[in-house]
């Protein structure tokens, strides 16, 4: 039987960044993945193809460049679905070789098959082969995957979850979609650039709760200029699926108003992915939510074993994923290096427009009685921003009286899951407004937001504004 340092289950950003880490620091390494392609949900059913898919629509549509230019490009032919999932299968094929040539570039053996816990260290792997392979240590980087509740009659072809609208084979002209939090957000804008008709349906009175809501708001308006039709504290009762290719799906909602829709996506809520993996037998702690409990170095009640990723919950997201398999690494076999994530990192929502975040929100400032102001620039007043025909968007600041440390960047617009990497900076390290205003910054860019934004807070702060 094949021994290892450590097994990593599941090729996904939080798997692959653990197992090449592990092997990079000269351990024995195997990974195991039930698909026949790598990269999970970060490859195959949701980051890069949702986010190609968005660069795709914007093409396509040339959303953001409609009457900038004095001319308009016109389209050879009209998009087909093809044309839409082209670049998105491109995509995904190539960063699935890079996750296999980066495992066989750094020694990972890797298995292909089911794994499941015979004992807390044998892993017993159901491929075209069966085996059973020894681990010292074992992370568990399975992932989720998405919740089907009991009253949406799921069947991959019109009624899809977030997996299988990536399998689309035409364009549907009107798309219900349940769900106003990032994914579903996402997937309503890019339809819509694609010019179906969507109704977004959201169980509460705002969409995103998390994130600012004077950004939440603007979203909310692009979205409905984009003819989006979101129905707040809305929730479905019932499906009655379309018998034929030609008939409609009837969504009745719980307050009795009935939808008739081509398509329909369901995109509320994920599980972790543990039902194969035979938990019980080695008395492993997890929730309700199918998640993993872990302690703050991502270690399970069984010391030898830890989980990373989707997998134990929030807040589920690559880039977060990957980092936690590099701590869990750490911590496993003392490397030294990146012992937990940093206190702030950021979110990026993919949606038309963009939305990013870092920090403390205007609202969790209030609530926190924190003493505060804000600052604010807007993309159409930047240079670079007039060039490139931003009609909207713009950059936040939140920062403490006191200190005038900032606090929280909050963006919406163009490249704001690009330019929020500054904030970050910012808010990781106690910058303050004349740290930030006391820099030079390329010109003309988007990053001028920050620094107008900073004389924005600065004008609040004295009371003397020169600007509305
Ligand atoms: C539509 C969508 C959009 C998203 N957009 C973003 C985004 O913009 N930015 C971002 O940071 N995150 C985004 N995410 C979240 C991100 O994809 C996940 O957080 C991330 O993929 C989780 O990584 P993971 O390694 O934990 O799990 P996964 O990526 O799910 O990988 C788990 C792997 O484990 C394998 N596996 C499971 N069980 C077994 C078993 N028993 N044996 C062997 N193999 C097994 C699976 O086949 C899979 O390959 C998005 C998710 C979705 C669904």
């Amino acid at each position: 039987m094949q021994k290892f340092d450590l097994i990593v289950i599941g090729t996904g950003p939080a798997g692959e960044k653990a197992a090449v880490k592990a092997a990079y620091f000269g351990r024995k390494v195997a990974i195991v993945e039930k698909e026949s392609t790598y990269g999970g949900a970060e490859v195959v059913t949701g980051t890069l193809p949702s986010k190609t898919l968005k660069e795709t629509a914007l093409f396509l549509s040339g959303k953001f460049e409609k009457g900038i230019y004095g001319i308009e490009r016109g389209l050879e032919h009209e998009a087909s679905v093809e044309d839409f999932m082209y670049r998105k299968n491109f995509v995904s094929a190539s960063a699935a070789q890079e996750i296999y040539e980066n495992l066989n570039r750094h020694g990972v053996t890797i298995y292909h098959g089911v794994a499941s816990f015979e004992d807390p260290h044998h892993i017993h792997i159901q491929g075209e082969k069966e085996e059973t392979i020894y681990g010292e240590n074992i992370i568990i980087a399975t992932g989720s995957y998405p919740y089907h509740p009991k009253n949406i009659p799921f069947d991959g072809k019109r009624i899809h979850d977030s997996d299988t609208i990536l399998q689309i084979r035409r364009f549907p002209s009107s798309l219900c979609i349940v769900g106003a939090g990032v994914i579903g957000c996402e997937y309503a804008t890019i339809f819509a650039t694609m010019g179906t008709k969507v109704y977004l349906i959201n169980d509460k009175e705002q969409i995103l709760p998390f994130i600012d809501q004077e950004i939440a708001t603007d979203l909310v308006t692009q979205m409905q200029t984009a003819k989006i039709e979101i129905l707040f504290n809305k929730s479905v009762e019932s499906i009655k699926p379309a018998p034929t290719e030609k008939e409609t799906i009837q969504v009745t909602l719980k307050s009795k108003e009935i939808l008739t829709v081509d398509m329909f996506l369901y995109a509320a809520g994920r599980s972790g992915n543990i039902k194969l993996l035979n938990l019980e037998k080695i008395g492993l702690n997890v929730s309700e939510r199918e998640q993993v409990f872990v302690d703050a170095e991502y270690r399970t009640n069984i010391p030898h074993i830890f989980a990373v990723g989707d997998v134990i919950g929030f807040p589920a997201l690559a880039s977060t994923s990957m980092d936690q398999g590099r701590v869990a690494v750490a911590h496993i076999f003392q490397t030294q290096d990146l012992e937990h994530l940093p206190s702030h990192f950021p979110y990026g929502i993919y949606t038309v427009p963009e939305v990013s975040m870092v920090g403390v929100t205007e609202e969790e400032a209030v609530k926190r009685k924190l003493d505060f102001y804000m600052g604010k620039a807007r993309y159409s007043d930047m240079p670079r921003g007039k060039i490139i025909g931003a009609k909207s968007g713009f950059l936040k600041l939140i920062f403490s009286k006191d200190e005038l440390r900032i606090l929280g960047v909050h963006i919406i617009g163009h490249m704001a899951t690009e330019l929020i990497h500054y904030g970050v900076m910012l808010v990781e390290e106690k910058k303050t407004l004349p740290d930030l205003i006391g820099q030079v910054f390329n010109f003309p860019t988007l990053h001028e937001l920050y620094k107008y934004a900073g004389y924005d807070g600065l004008s609040n702060f004295t009371g003397h504004k020169v600007k509305p």
